[in-house]
């Protein structure tokens, strides 16, 4: 791609544009092709003046795309215009100029956090239109703070920062700021200094390039942008990744992510994709929101880290109260860990160790479904049942009672639904009975099985096996690692019916997917099983270094708040409305058996026949085919299996829905109709 570098200042009426012009006649006079642009133009006629100068054989609708006439910033300007900037026309625009021009120079509307919207600030159109910037400054007093808060602002923005260009605003001779702010400016803001250009009197070409032409840098902007190809040759070389055959990996092609918007990634050349599993399960409010990028950036020019271990800080104590608050009625303890498989151990370490303190010796063992998965870490293991994940580990596993649980779409031979179902929750209960006395917790996901392929419960189940739980004192382990934090359309998925586990485990979505975080919630009763004195040695003795990190913390605090000011819960129902509504469509392939939706998690079972439900054999990798597929038409998906899994940033609109859907459906489409044994 050419390279766009966007001119930005560090104030209005500094001399943006004449630092344009300068550059591109520069640019011109060595026989580069110049394109210039004024996206956005408030009053004025800077992009008149650009054209002229520059003998721009553009139109002016191209040169400037979207116009208002009032000089004021241009969220006002616009909408007392009843106009509006249209971010397609502009990036339109700029693609015309990139196919004939080697370099373009974007200016442009007052400084970086001007707003052009409401919400869409001038530094959000630098990033968007993908363009290294540029600053330029003026060279009198009071410059270096105005010129590093600049430099700040965008790096904290994630912009490039190709470097600062200053511009003698005034005629007399220089004093000492003129002579000393840019060697103060390249050293504090480490950027470089592109050059400065003098006072200009006259307006002639041929003055203005011989004054000119030694003070800027020109040969940076002619520099080509570097090919990002080691990143994937050191992956093959360094890297092992998780859940990953490597020996496929080393032959692909690895996708290489370097930046991310709201519901989109962005790749090393890029190409945007829609995050359709929210970058495994965790991202709910979009990548880089203002809130939780700022909470986090807050946090850490106060400590980035100090221990739970004999010490507190302030972000775990309020986030403690915090997650108190929200949580199911009667959990009124936290405990931290940093993620889902260790939110788990730790739950069943609590259950466990509770019944050794209290006096409940006999009851020493953890249940679990039989299809469940809690994690990766030998003791979530223990309690899992994905045999393609599990088996190889089953001796280095301690003993567990896993209890058989329908999938509620294939049903074992000779049996029916519903019937089946009550006979495995029948099956449960006399489990209870005749073995509570050595049973010390169940662990379950409830209301949709992940991992074991997006198996969502019908409305009751959870509840009678609460009852269950209760009625014969075992307690109950609810794992919303993958639930929690509005997956299922409520905050939790026991609020769905109503039920207070003993254990609340959370992760994923607890730092709204930006850092490693998990906490176990649990009850007074539990807490007071190991309020003991010293002398007994009844403390829980665990904790992991990194246990309740400050930075993840504050960005959880940061996902809670956006919960409420956004009323995100409130926001997503009718999305939630609209995707079940589109994913019946998907029911018109032929090789679509079953399609479960509980609220925001979706999977879609592809079948080879739909009458027998006989699956696609493994090897056929038809969930890996299709997720290949969506990625070449701009959708990030990984399969569990055959189940093709959808899930999306809950902050994703209509129109992001939308688009999933049609690639995930196309991409189903012309896989499926290349496979042998379709069905017609
Ligand atoms: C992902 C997941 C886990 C494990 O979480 P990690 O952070 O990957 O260790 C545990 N339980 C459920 C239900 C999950 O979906």
């Amino acid at each position: 791609m050419k390279k766009s570098y966007f001119i930005t200042g560090t104030d209005t009426d500094i001399g943006k544009t004449v630092v344009t012009m300068v550059l591109a006649m520069l640019l011109q006079e060595r026989g580069i092709k110049v394109g210039v642009m004024k996206p956005v133009q408030c009053g004025g006629t800077d992009a008149l003046f650009l054209q002229k100068s520059l003998q721009l054989p553009q139109p002016l609708s191209v040169i400037n795309p979207c116009f208002a006439p009032e000089p004021l910033s241009p969220h006002l300007a616009f909408r007392r215009a009843g106009k509006k900037i249209n971010l397609k026309k502009i990036q339109a625009a700029l693609w015309s100029l990139q196919k004939s021009h080697d370099v373009i120079l974007l200016e442009g509307a007052g400084g970086l956090l001007v707003p052009l919207r409401q919400d869409y600030l001038v530094a959000d159109l630098a990033r968007d239109l993908q363009s290294e910037l540029v600053i330029v400054s003026a060279l009198r007093l009071g410059t270096i703070n105005h010129t590093l808060l600049t430099i700040k602002m965008a790096q904290a923005y994630g912009l490039k920062v190709k470097g600062v260009i200053f511009n003698t605003i005034s005629s007399g001779p220089a004093g000492i700021p003129e002579k000393t702010n840019p060697e103060v400016i390249q050293r504090l803001g480490r950027v470089p200094i592109l050059g400065i250009v003098p006072f200009l009197e006259q307006k002639g070409r041929v003055s203005i390039v011989k004054k000119c032409q030694k003070k800027i840098q020109l040969e940076e902007f002619l520099k080509p942008k570097k090919p990002d190809e080691h990143w994937m040759t050191w992956d093959k070389q360094y890297l092992w990744h998780p859940f990953t055959p490597m020996k496929d990996w080393l032959l692909s092609e690895p996708l290489v992510i370097e930046s991310g918007q709201g519901n989109l990634l962005e790749d090393t050349e890029g190409r945007r994709y829609i995050d359709g599993v929210s970058s495994l399960w965790a991202n709910l409010h979009g990548h880089r929101h203002p809130r939780i990028n700022q909470a986090i950036s807050t946090q850490l020019n106060r400590i980035a880290h100090s221990t739970l271990l004999g010490l507190t800080h302030p972000p775990a104590v309020e986030l403690a109260k915090r997650l108190c608050e929200i949580a199911p009625k009667g959990l009124t303890k936290v405990f931290y860990s940093d993620n889902g498989s260790t939110a788990v151990e730790a739950a069943i370490k609590m259950a466990y160790q509770y019944w050794q303190n209290t006096g409940g010796r006999k009851k020493t063992t953890i249940a679990h479904l039989s299809n469940s998965y809690h994690g990766d870490t030998l003791g979530s293991v223990s309690v899992g049942g994905i045999d393609l994940f599990h088996r190889v580990y089953r001796n280095l596993m301690f003993k567990t009672i896993a209890v058989e649980f329908p999938d509620f779409y294939r049903c074992p031979l000779g049996k029916k639904y519903p019937d089946y179902t009550h006979e495995c929750l029948d099956k449960l209960e006399s489990l209870f009975k005749r073995r509570h006395d050595t049973m010390a917790a169940l662990v379950i996901e409830p209301l949709v099985q992940g991992a074991a392929g997006m198996i969502v419960w019908p409305d009751g189940i959870l509840r009678r096996i609460v009852g269950g739980c209760k009625k014969y004192d075992i307690l109950f382990i609810a794992d919303e690692v993958a639930t929690g934090f509005g997956r299922t359309g409520k905050m939790f998925a026991c609020n769905h019916e109503g039920v207070v586990p003993d254990f609340l485990c959370l992760a994923k979505g607890l730092t709204g997917g930006y850092l490693p975080l998990a906490a176990t919630l649990t009850t007074q009763r539990i807490f007071e099983g190991f309020l003991f004195d010293y002398e007994d040695q009844k403390t829980f003795f665990h904790g992991h270094t990194y246990t309740g990190n400050p930075l993840a913390c504050a960005a959880a605090l940061a996902n809670l708040e956006i919960f409420q000011k956004e009323k995100t819960l409130k926001k997503i129902q009718p999305k939630i409305k609209y995707l079940a509504k589109k994913l019946r469509t998907f029911y018109n392939l032929a090789s679509v058996g079953d399609i479960r939706q509980k609220g925001w998690m979706v999977g879609i079972e592809l079948v080879k026949d739909l009458k027998t439900k006989e699956p696609f054999a493994w090897e056929e990798r038809i969930g890996v085919k299709v997720c290949m597929e969506a990625r070449k038409h701009g959708v990030i998906l990984r399969p569990l299996g055959n189940v093709i899994v959808l899930m999306p940033p809950l902050a994703i609109n209509e129109e992001g829905i939308d688009k999933l859907l049609d690639v995930a459906y196309k991409a189903i489409e012309r896989v499926t109709s290349n496979q042998e044994g379709k069905n017609d």
